[in-house]
C-alpha cells in the first residue's frame, strides 16, 4: 500500500512516501502556512518518486500543525508517530527524548512502539530548538554550526533558566571576551540538563533514543548522554522520525 506521512512542525515540515520497501522524503520551512506547507511537501514527494496522487491510498499528518491541514485521511499525536518511528528503526529502545522547535518530550515505550508514558514541556522556550536558536543568532552562528563550535573542556554554566535572560547572559559574556565555543558548550549543557531532569522523573530505562532537529546537533547530544549517564541513539534521519512514523501506519493500514 503507497502512504504518505507528514510532521507539520513549528520550524519545518517533513515527509516520507512509502511505496512498498521503497521510501522517499522531503523537508520545506514550515512558514507562516501549515497547510500550504503541508501541500508543498505533498507535491516534493510526488514528484520525487514518480507516484500519482490517485496511487497513494492514505495520507496521515501528525506535529503542530496538524489540524490545519484538511487533506489528510487522519491525524495522529507526534507521540504515537515517534514511538512508531523508532520501533521500526530501533526495536530496543525503551526510551525516546524528542526536541523539536518548541517543544522537548520524553516518552516511554514498550515493545513494537507501544507508548506506556511520556512528559512533555511546552510552556517554555528553554530546552528547545527555539532557544538555540535564538541563542545562535546572539552569537553571530546559524543554528546548523553550533555542534561544531563547542568547547566542552572551556565550558561556561549558563545560569538564566529563561530564553530571554538567557540572551542577555550570553551577549554579557561575549561583552567580557569570553570564548564562543566555551558558552556554546555551556548552552549544551543547559539544554541537556532540562531535558535529562523530565526524563529521570519520567525513570530512563535503555535503549534510549534521541529524535528531532536538536539531534543533529551532537553538542545536545554530549551534553544529554553526560546528563542522563548513559548512550543515546540518533538515526541519519533523526528530525524525520515523526513522519516516519506517520508514513509508517498510513501505509500499514
Ligand atoms: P519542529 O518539528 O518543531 O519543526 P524539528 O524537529 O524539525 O522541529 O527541529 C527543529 C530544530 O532543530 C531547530 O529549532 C534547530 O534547533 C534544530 N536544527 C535543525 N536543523 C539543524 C541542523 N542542521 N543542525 C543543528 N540543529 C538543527
Amino acid at each position: 500500500m503507497i502512504g504518505i506521512g507528514i510532521d507539520i512542525g513549528s520550524v519545518a515540515t517533513k515527509g516520507i512516501i512509502i511505496n512498498g520497501d521503497k521510501q522517499c522524503r522531503a523537508m520545506v520551512p514550515t512558514g507562516w502556512s501549515p497547510r500550504d506547507a503541508g501541500q508543498a511537501i505533498i507535491d516534493q514527494l510526488l514528484d520525487l518518486s514518480g507516484i500519482e496522487r490517485q496511487e497513494v491510498e492514505h495520507i496521515f499528518v501528525t506535529g503542530y500543525g496538524r489540524v490545519a491541514f484538511e487533506q489528510a485521511d487522519k491525524t495522529i499525536t507526534e507521540i504515537k508517530c515517534h514511538a512508531r518511528g523508532i520501533a521500526e528503526l530501533y526495536p530496543e529502545v525503551r526510551t525516546i527524548i524528542d526536541i523539536g522547535g518548541q517543544d522537548s518530550k520524553v516518552i516511554r515505550v514498550g515493545e513494537e512502539g507501544r507508548v506506556l508514558d511520556f512528559a512533555m514541556n511546552d510552556k517554555c522556550a528553554a530546552g528547545t530548538g527555539r532557544f538555540l536558536q535564538v541563542m545562535a543568532t546572539a552569537l553571530g552562528l546559524d543554528v546548523s554550526e553550533l555542534g561544531q563550535s563547542e568547547e566542552p573542556a572551556r565550558n561556561l554554566s549558563i545560569s538564566s533558566m529563561c530564553t530571554v535572560f538567557a540572551e542577555s547572559e550570553i551577549i554579557g559574556l561575549l561583552a567580557r571576551g569570553n570564548d564562543k565555543g566555551g558558552i556554546i558548550a555551556g548552552l549544551h549543557q543547559s539544554v541537556g540538563k532540562r531535558v535529562a531532569a523530565m526524563a529521570r522523573r519520567m525513570g530512563i530505562k535503555e535503549q534510549v533514543a534521541f529524535t528531532g532537529g536538536v539531534a543533529i546537533n551532537l553538542g545536545v547530544k554530549r551534553a544529554l548522554e553526560e546528563e542522563i549517564g548513559c548512550m543515546v541513539i540518533v538515526s541519519e534521519a533523526c528530525q524525520y522520525t515523526g513522519a516516519l512514523g506517520a508514513a509508517l501506519l498510513a501505509s500499514q493500514l
